[in-house]
């Protein structure tokens, strides 16, 4: 959420703790040295003497603090309200929420921004001629299934961030993909807990290495946009154990984020932000989480310190808060003490100490090397990107094509971005920045600096490549007609706060595409997408290419993939339906409640609407559910093709208490690329991903890879026992291309084990 009512940027100067470079000749490192240790020796003055370990710290600053100090690190206020008298000891950034923090001892100012794509700034509006590396959308990021690449993404975007003064990054978010038509689909990673587990512990690993925090959001079960103020997910235990929660659970042990956030929506009847059972039962007392939890903006409905909410943010308008006046009278009439304040504040602080912001204070904006960001954000546009269908080896582009055709998406100038909390304003500018009418300024549609035109030009000198906008799609079919290859750049663009009508292609795109490919079946279509959609022409094209929004260099990216420069290798970490009767909602929850015009923010449509959303799926999100009804989607969850070929073999399986799965993985084509091996085991009939691996391979090579199980992918959640279960028995085992393609298949038996939560 973003209002912006002016507020400048204050910045006091102190002099940094210093980092000393190894290089830097003796005498310089001794002058730093001393340097160091007075401005050490100040700040531990400044910290009330605080030593020790983070909780010992956090202990003897929270006995010097006042209670209205202690109100202000909960009381977190929105863009825009004034950031205080205090004299701040960091510089502190705009971005979209603050909580004041104590300078007198040595405590900075908590300052928050989006999110998980890159440093947010929402329609430029937030902080004109200000820009960030784009990364490429979660899907994207996801589709490489590559948790090294993912963690650099994080170091990168949590460097931009403290460079712009922000030491709150709102990064991690990973909801289960759970409702394809999702509006916020292209902010999260995956319908697979494992998988957007993993990837999103390692992006808040990533961000938190920058001794900034990372947010972990929406916890849990924010899985849609339509009435997400209102409504109530109603789940049992065990399938949100299963799905949702495990989720969290691994981005939790791999990242261990400094906060989490807790989301609008209602879970079975009871508010995310005072859902004790999510906040105090699973999250603290079985993850032993250590962090605090903040509310997402305008989420919080009471004063649920109790009920396990430590910060409420984002505040419009402190005369009515929950954490101020409301905190102040629940005080004073008893039904909270100081002690429920002074158990939030020591979790904010002990989190402040033990990832360096107090002893790494931002001093100033630092420069951003762009092009170093840039070239982290292409990495992972090129793995990501995924071929779904080839026919005939249309891609890459014959060296014998001469006149090209691409058609639509703006193809000329950029790549399609997702809006709302988490866009970014790309470094160098928006290729185009369009107004959505209705909307206030800070929503907009953008597209990346990155022309796909450009690139193939300059990747194919000898071609002659033209461009037509699509919005005739008879001219663009005549068009097409002559041309030797046709590109298609179709677009489904999406925004926070508002979920897709449906899974086709807007504004007639299908039939443009349908046009075009009877025009001229050399057609190649590339889906410039939030999520998954529906292909009826796919019969009659040669060639789809899923690029998601591909972020800052996604048009040189889509270029280097259509030319064979890079092989593509992404592989899909959600399932695309063959039409919405497949999915287990086939209407949207809510919808029926909604009176769509075709620019309202859903989300605040139905907002006082209480309704309830039932996932028939329960713990089989996605590709399980597939599995469960033995149907086939249009395109699997794994699936993805390559410009080479991958022979996989020599399966051999370790059983008992752990599962070991080794395997050989030859790349037997003629060109370099990664495939990546996925481990499918049928936990009570339904496949679980449990583990895979990602391998680059040059032609001819091969490699031996070696799976271990996460036992939680092997159990059911015991709900009666509160542990996992793994149930002694024989288990098939699958090595597989997609979860439906087993490549090697074995049995091993398992033994009974049971697992803590
Ligand atoms: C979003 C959060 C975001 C917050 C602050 C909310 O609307 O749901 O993801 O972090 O705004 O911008």
């Amino acid at each position: 959420m973003l209002s912006i009512e002016g507020e400048e940027i204050v910045r006091i100067k102190r002099s940094d703790a210093g980092k000393i470079s190894p290089t830097a000749p003796r005498f310089a490192h001794s002058v730093v040295l001393i340097c160091t240790l007075a401005v050490a020796s100040w700040a531990q003055s400044q910290t009330g003497n605080a030593q020790g370990d983070a909780d010992t710290r956090a202990r003897q600053t929270l006995q010097q603090m006042t209670l209205d100090e202690k109100i202000g690190l909960i009381a977190g206020v929105g863009v825009g309200m004034p950031l205080g008298s205090a004299k701040q000891i960091s510089y502190v950034g705009r971005g979209v929420g603050f909580a004041v923090g104590v300078p007198r001892l040595g405590i900075p100012t908590l300052a928050e921004n989006d999110a998980g794509l890159g440093v947010a700034n929402q329609g430029g509006v937030m902080r004109p001629n200000d820009f960030g590396t784009a990364l490429p959308s979660g899907p994207n990021m996801a589709s490489t299934w590559d948790p090294e690449l993912i963690e650099q993404a994080g170091v990168m975007m949590g460097s931009e961030q403290r460079a712009k003064g922000m030491n709150v990054q709102l990064a991690g978010a990973d909801n289960l993909i759970r409702e394809p038509r999702g509006g916020r689909t292209f902010e999260y990673m995956s319908e697979d807990p494992l998988l957007g587990g993993t990837l999103t512990g390692h992006i808040i690993r990533g961000v938190q290495s920058n001794n900034i925090i990372s947010t972990l959001k929406h916890y849990a079960l924010n899985d849609q946009e339509t009435g997400r103020g209102g409504l109530s997910v109603n789940m049992d235990e065990e399938a949100m154990r299963e799905s949702d929660l495990l989720s969290f659970e691994i981005a939790i042990e791999i990242g261990n984020p400094g906060s989490v956030m807790c989301p609008y929506n209602r879970i079975n009847g009871i508010y995310a932000c005072e859902n004790s059972f999510l906040l105090n039962d699973v999250l603290r007392r079985d993850w032993h989480y250590k962090g605090w939890v903040m509310s997402d903006w305008g989420a919080v409905h009471s004063v649920s310190l109790r009920e396990g909410l430590d910060q409420e943010s984002g505040q419009r308008s402190p005369a009515n808060a929950y954490f101020g006046p409301k905190l102040r009278d629940a005080l004073k009439a008893g039904t909270l003490t100081e002690d429920d304040i002074n158990r939030s504040v020591l979790r904010i602080l002990r989190t402040m100490y033990s990832l360096g912001l107090v002893d790494h204070l931002i001093t100033a904006p630092q420069k951003i090397d762009f092009d170093a960001d840039g070239k982290i954000a292409q990495d992972i546009a090129e793995r990501g990107i995924v071929l779904l269908k080839n026919d005939k080896n249309m891609l890459p582009i014959a060296k014998s094509a001469h006149r090209i055709l691409l058609i639509g998406g703006h193809s000329d100038v950029g790549v399609l971005g997702g809006a709302g909390s988490s866009q970014v304003n790309p470094a160098g500018g928006p290729a185009l920045a369009l107004p959505i009418p209705g909307q206030p300024i800070y929503h907009k549609r953008m597209y990346m600096p990155s022309s796909p035109l450009k690139s193939l030009r300059e990747l194919l000198p000898h071609a002659t490549i033209t461009y037509d906008d699509g919005t005739d799609p008879a001219r663009a079919a005549a068009a097409a007609h002559d041309a030797d290859v046709v590109l298609v750049f179709v677009e489904q663009f999406s925004q926070e706060g508002r979920d897709m009508p449906s899974l086709s292609l807007p504004d007639d795109q299908d039939m443009l595409v349908d046009a075009v490919a009877s025009a001229n079946p050399h057609t190649a279509v590339i889906l410039e997408i939030n999520g998954p959609v529906t292909m009826p022409w796919l019969d009659k094209v040669g060639a789809v290419l899923a690029s998601w929004y591909s972020g800052q260099r996604g048009g040189l990216a889509i270029a280097r993939i259509l030319t064979g420069a890079v092989d593509p290798s992404g592989r899909l970490p959600i399932t695309f339906p063959k039409s919405v009767d497949q999915l287990p909602n086939p209407s949207l929850p809510g919808s029926e409640f909604v009176n769509d015009t075709p620019h309202k923010l859903l989300s605040e449509v139905p907002n006082a609407k209480q309704f309830d959303v039932t996932y028939p799926e329960g713990a089989d999100a996605g590709y399980r559910w597939y599995d469960r009804n033995k149907t086939t989607p249009l395109f699997a969850f794994g699936y993805g093709l390559s410009y080479t070929k991958f022979v996989y073999r020599g399966l051999s399986v370790k059983g008992g208490s752990n599962l070991t799965v080794t395997f050989r993985i030859s790349n037997v084509g003629g060109v370099a690329g990664a495939d990546v091996a996925q481990v499918y085991v049928p936990v009570n009939g339904v496949r679980h991903l449990v583990g895979w691996n990602r391998v680059d391979l040059k032609p001819g090579e091969t490699r031996t890879v070696t799976v271990v199980a996460d036992p939680r992918l092997l159990a059911k959640f015991d709900v009666k026992g509160q542990h996992w279960q793994i149930a002694a028995g024989t288990y098939p085992i699958e090595v597989s291309a997609a979860f439906n393609e087993p490549r090697l298949t074995s049995k091993t038996r398992l033994n009974a084990r049971t697992i803590e939560p």
